[in-house]
């Protein structure tokens, strides 16, 4: 069957209508790529670096001004 892709409008040939709906397979591939790329951000981004950094931080932090205290009492 032939189908036209909705992101580029290049004819494309598939057995049936693909789940992904009329898009050729080089823009799935894209589009795929681009939520992957966009979810690795999210994951490793320097919001949640810049949150663990801090943790880590506040509790040497912690750390450093709890012990000395406890052992002067
Ligand atoms: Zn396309």
């Amino acid at each position: 069957m032939d189908f036209t892709c909705v992101h580029c409008s290049k004819s494309f040939q598939s057995d049936e209508l693909p789940r992904r709906g009329e898009v050729c397979f080089k823009c799935h591939v894209k589009t795929i790529r681009l939520g992957f790329t966009h979810g690795q951000e999210d994951f490793h981004g320097p919001t949640v670096r810049e949150r663990q950094r801090q943790t880590v931080e506040q509790a040497a932090i912690n750390g450093y001004n709890a012990e000395p205290v406890t052992n002067w009492m």
